[in-house]
């Protein structure tokens, strides 16, 4: 646990080299028991490829549990749900750790709080793996489907968000990661992503899901999605935001994070060059005439993957659980 490693006393300890734990991130795998129609290309053997990964310790360290942040399937079709999570379920089997899955829009059709459309993922995952919650090492990792982004009725977002600030007050002052599909303030200058992006959820445009996070800023560290398929960190009242661009579409990235009892060290990787694909770019070309650019990120490289500081970068945790010591 971390608040025990936090419990010693005395002179203080030189930083410390081994984590405690590392979890990998996947999201955006678009994996699609129907390859070769309309899928990403590769979509299929990149997911294989990192799941592969994680389990042999081959390519990067193992990781204790991986978090799926949604679209993880490709879906499209209510009927193509179950194949689609079927295939999934058979690619996880070499993983010995735990994954922990999000809900995205793909794999409910964007039908966010619908029975008929999240039964295919519950009998997938399990019925509790919708809005639910886990702990690791004193951290409080909160699984938040918001898959429906802009585009349900305020009945629904109104479930979501309850049972959020249920979870949030819960455990007041207890270190936290949300993990939710689609980011929850925007990863490049808005208007430029709302263009790049060409759809209106390049953002949870319902800013009461934000609000109820920033009320527990002094210990939420950081809300993790995927869903843009560009990679870029946002800091906003001390809590970072992290979208990774997952392996479906160029850059082809999953990220690794090892946490130490004072930071959190993330490493975002691109897979291996055989199964990188840009013409899988969805901020650029071929999907556009041209590519994007913005304030900060001043090359399509850049706009796309991330400057380097959103490639590796340190998050320094003074929301320790200090108050949670044996
Ligand atoms: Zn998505």
């Amino acid at each position: 646990m971390l608040a025990g490693v936090l419990s010693g006393c005395g002179a203080p300890a030189a930083p410390s080299r081994a984590p405690l734990f590392r979890f990998l991130q996947i999201n955006d795998t678009h994996v699609d028991a129907d390859a070769g129609k309309d899928g990403y290309e590769k979509a299929d053997e990149k997911a294989r490829w990192l799941i592969e990964a994680a389990a042999s310790g081959e390519h990067f360290p193992k990781p204790d549990f991986v978090v799926g942040i949604g679209d993880l399937i490709n879906g499209e079709r209510l009927d193509a749900l179950a194949p689609d999570l079927r295939l999934l379920r058979d690619m996880l089997k070499p993983l010995r750790v735990p994954f922990y899955p999000v809900v995205g829009n793909h794999e409910v059709i964007q039908q966010e709080g619908s029975p008929k459309h999240e039964q295919a993922f519950r009998e997938a995952f399990g019925n509790d793996r919708v809005n639910y919650t886990f702990t690791h090492g004193g951290i409080l990792f909160i699984a938040l489907n918001n898959a429906g982004a802009c585009c349900v009725g305020p009945a629904v977002v109104k479930a979501r968000n309850d049972w959020l600030r249920r979870t949030l007050d819960g455990a007041r002052g207890v270190p936290k990661i949300i993990l939710c599909h689609i980011p929850l303030v925007p990863l490049r200058e808005e208007a430029v992503l709302a263009k790049s992006f060409g759809f209106r959820s390049y953002i949870d445009h319902d800013g009461a899901t934000l609000r109820i996070v920033e009320e527990h800023a002094d210990s939420v560290i950081a809300v993790l999605s995927g869903h843009l398929h560009l990679t870029g960190v946002v800091e906003r009242k001390g809590i970072y935001h992290i979208s990774i661009a997952g392996t479906a579409s160029y850059p082809c990235d999953y990220a690794l994070y090892s946490v130490f009892p004072d930071r959190i060290e993330a490493a975002v990787r691109q897979l291996p060059r055989e199964l990188v694909t840009p013409g899988t770019n969805i901020h650029g070309r071929p999907r556009y005439i041209g590519d994007f650019t913005d304030g900060a990120h001043k090359t399509p490289w850049d706009y796309v993957a991330g400057n380097p500081p959103e490639r590796d970068f340190t998050i320094r945790l003074p929301k320790e659980p200090r108050s949670r010591k044996p």
